[in-house]
């Protein structure tokens, strides 16, 4: 049992080790085990502890709860009815699903990446968002009012194949001179600026 301050709630309690990224995003049971690429030491590697997905020990059970109600919803709605929806839009010409925000919950999706983006900063290899990660922090536990001037998603479905598609994990860049991160699992990939 590990006991220390919960990230998100800062009480001292047990804490649980959770999903950075959802477990079901991954599609572990489509695509078999989970292999860690190394970077800085150019290596990949099978560490058995992730053979679930990538957990550590963050927060609490009711502060992972609160945070687990985005995660499921991203699953049903991107690889459950996504799929099932013909596109119904052009974006600067191409083709493209809108989602009516009155047959989705928008805010609980748009909910889904600030929360994911703000477990990526404390994790134990964190992104570093700077000021945003406190922005995340009170818009997440409704202190401050959401900005949705700010971590704006751009959705992209894959339709490619190949072992890059399968590939999930954070990533820095930047876009128009924003700071943006791109977010990518098995058919997605997702820029957050
Ligand atoms: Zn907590």
């Amino acid at each position: 049992m590990t006991v220390g301050v919960c990230k998100f709630c800062g009480q001292e309690k047990e804490l649980i080790a959770s999903h950075i990224i959802p477990k079901v995003l991954y599609q572990l049971e489509k695509y078999g085990s989970v292999v860690d690429v190394d970077v800085k030491n150019t290596r990949i590697k099978k560490d058995p502890k992730h053979q679930n997905g990538v957990k550590e020990a963050l927060l609490c059970k009711e502060c992972d709860t609160a945070l687990g109600y985005f995660d499921g919803y991203i699953n049903k709605v991107l690889n459950i009815e996504v799929p099932k929806i013909d596109k119904n839009k052009t974006f600067y010409d191409t083709p493209c699903i809108c989602l009516p925000a009155d047959k989705y919950n928008l805010d609980r999706l748009r909910r889904f990446f600030i929360s994911l983006l703000w477990r990526s900063s404390i994790c134990s290899r964190p992104i570093s968002l700077g000021k945003y990660q406190d922005i995340a922090l009170k818009i997440l536990k409704n202190e401050i009012p959401d900005n949705t001037d700010l971590f704006l998603p751009l959705i992209y479905r894959r339709v490619g194949r190949g072992h890059v598609n399968n590939m999930t994990g954070i990533f820095g860049t930047k876009y128009l001179g924003k700071r943006a991160f791109i977010f990518r699992f098995p058919g997605y990939e997702v820029m957050i600026i």
